[in-house]
């Protein structure tokens, strides 16, 4: 089955996608699971799934959050509970630990986007559970380098979109063999390049730009 492992919902202050149009575009690209990946959030990931239930559609729902932390974006999958933003990395992963979740750290090496861990991923290696060797809103260079330094730790990856709007969700996808709680067995990843980046950038902004007015 075919999973986009990074969405976000209206519950970031970045997008405007209501669960909605997030359900519905999920399932026109034929995806079987996504995760809700709302930044230092999780109110969202009710909402999809009340959402899911009302259209009826065979879609699972991972719960999960971005959390931004001292030193950079880390997602958690299969959380329970809010993780605060702010903390020391290893402390973040911990806690995602802890709750029984997966470590999946996204765009590591995009430092354009603000949140890559960059170097910092080094000092919590034993704890990364995935990396995201494709996300929809990095170059292709810079998930080059995602992809090898996941070969070279022989950490598996999986891929996410980083999907804002709905139009973005599926633009990159994972194939997997297994989905459980605790456990991925990815296949393969692959994406395309459309919509192209600038376009879920600008529709951040403006998003953002809504929040402030
Ligand atoms: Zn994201």
């Amino acid at each position: 089955m075919w999973v986009d492992f990074h969405v976000h919902t209206r519950r970031s202050r970045d997008s405007m996608a209501s669960p909605k149009d997030v359900v519905k575009s999920a399932v026109r690209k034929g995806l079987r699971a996504i995760a809700i990946t709302d930044h230092n959030e999780v109110k969202g990931i009710q909402e999809v799934k009340e959402e899911v239930r009302r259209l009826g559609a065979d879609l699972m729902v991972i719960p999960g959050e971005e959390v931004k932390t001292a030193r950079g974006d880390v997602i958690g999958l299969f959380i329970s509970e809010r993780i605060p933003k702010g903390m020391d990395i290893s402390e973040t992963v911990d806690r995602i630990r802890e709750q029984g979740g997966l470590v999946m750290v996204p765009h590591p090496f995009d430092r354009k986007m603000r949140g890559a861990l960059g170097d910092a991923i080094l000092d919590i290696l034993g704890k990364i559970d995935y990396i995201e060797v494709l996300n929809g809103r990095t170059p292709s260079w810079n998930n080059r380098k995602a992809e090898e330094f996941a070969k070279r730790y022989g950490i598996p990856g999986l891929g996410g979109s980083d999907a804002h709007w709905p139009g973005e969700i599926g633009k990159v996808r994972t194939l997997v063999a297994r989905l459980d709680e605790g456990k991925i067995e990815p296949i393969k990843v692959e994406g395309d390049g459309w919509p192209p980046i600038i376009f879920g950038v600008l529709y951040s902004s403006i998003a953002k730009a809504f929040r402030i007015l």
